[in-house]
């Protein structure tokens, strides 16, 4: 079993890992586990992930009252939503990383399917991934329609903002929404080559072989 202490040193070192690859910029992007006692600790408002104290986390009740540390950051419902719409979630990944971002600016993409891969890992890790509109940053009316998606994906893309990606454990989120991002940048990279896709069958045989916490 993690211990709690031990999850709050996971959280600081993933944070400063994708902080310094340039994965989320400033004081965006936030990640939260759930712990052993059955509370969420995540990481607080204003804060740059590059930079965060062990000590100082956010911690909530599972109502998603603020018990101690500093104050949690303005997305934390985002992070509540995941883990009500899938109890199997242990831990949420949201970033302002580059291509995941130009992903969720086009809106011309399937909501109920926002990437057509090319390579297998993000489905292997994350599954289909599913888009919801543009909400102002804070706008906690998205809540519902996280929770309902959440049960049937792991990863999702909110318009004009960014992934949210949750996994059975704070690295499986992490590792998660760093695929999604490898994907968005192929689609970045590869939109007028011509790329070679994987087929629906393709798809279908890894989604059969690598169901972790989705329904899709
Ligand atoms: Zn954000």
């Amino acid at each position: 079993m993690t211990t709690e202490t031990q999850l709050r040193e996971a959280i600081t070192r993933f944070g400063r890992s994708l902080f310094e690859r340039g994965l989320t910029p400033g004081s965006s992007g936030n990640l939260s586990v759930r712990t052993p006692d059955g509370h969420i600790l995540c990481t607080p408002t204003n804060v740059s992930l590059g930079f965060l104290d062990p000590a100082r986390l956010s911690r909530l009740d599972s109502e998603g009252n603020w018990l101690d540390g500093d104050k949690p950051t303005k997305e934390v419902f985002l992070h509540r939503a995941m883990y009500r719409g899938n109890p199997a979630s242990q831990a949420v990944a949201h970033l302002h990383s580059t291509y995941s971002v130009c992903l969720s600016c086009q809106g011309d993409r399937n909501p109920e399917d926002m990437l057509k891969p090319m390579t297998p890992y993000v489905v292997m890790r994350v599954g289909a991934v599913a888009g919801v509109p543009y909400h102002r940053p804070g706008d906690d009316s998205l809540a519902p329609e996280i929770e309902r998606l959440a049960a049937r994906y792991s990863g999702i893309i909110i318009g004009n903002h960014g992934p949210l990606v949750a996994g059975k454990s704070l690295k499986d989120a992490v590792f998660s929404i760093e695929e999604l991002e490898e994907a968005a940048k192929l689609e970045y990279l590869m939109h007028d080559r011509n790329p070679q896709r994987l087929d629906e069958k393709e798809v279908s045989e890894l989604k059969a072989q690598f169901r972790f916490l989705r329904g899709n």
